[in-house]
């Protein structure tokens, strides 16, 4: 019998269809939304004070946006993307922009997400060696999917402007 297989709506991901319920957070099959827990045991457990979990979580965010995932989750994805990638932020400092930004009372705007999603999706990230090679791949990740927005690009940079005047 033939393999049903399920699309992720979000990375495009083609995945043998386990019946996994739809995440409520993103635009994601649960059979995509499964890998990424198993890359989140990885980035939780890594044990560095960089917190690359962050990063990864914006990845994924932003690569699984429309759809259910609430506008305020895209915005702040691509506000962690554009830190990490144009400024060099580490996820801990992402983490505080985050946590600055939450402090103020914005209505966030619903942000479209590209056309054509970033060609690496979660599978490569956990296809590459945990350690050095999977942390590389992350990053690799975290620019593809930053660039893929780039019709979004200066919102970003504009809505990110109060947490680099603080810095
Ligand atoms: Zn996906």
């Amino acid at each position: 019998m033939k393999q049903s297989i399920v699309k992720c709506p979000g990375c495009g991901l083609m995945l043998p269809n386990q019946y996994f319920a739809e995440p409520s957070r993103f635009h994601a099959s649960g059979e995509c939304m499964e890998l990424f827990n198993q890359l989140s045991y990885y980035t939780t457990s890594h044990g560095q004070p960089e917190f690359i979990h962050q990063l990864a979580l914006d990845a994924y965010g932003a690569q699984h946006s429309g759809g259910i995932t609430r506008s305020i989750t895209t915005a702040f994805s691509l506000i962690g993307l554009y830190l990490v990638v144009e400024h060099g932020f580490t996820g801990k400092q992402v983490q505080q922009a985050h946590m600055e930004l939450g402090r103020k009372k914005i209505t966030w705007p619903e942000l479209t997400p590209p056309p054509t999603s970033a060609a690496i999706t979660i599978q490569e990230v956990l296809q590459a060696e945990a350690g050095e090679s999977r942390d590389a791949m992350i990053h690799q990740w975290v620019h593809e999917v930053w660039n893929s927005w780039s019709h979004a690009h200066s919102w970003v940079k504009e809505a990110a402007q109060p947490v680099l005047h603080a810095e």
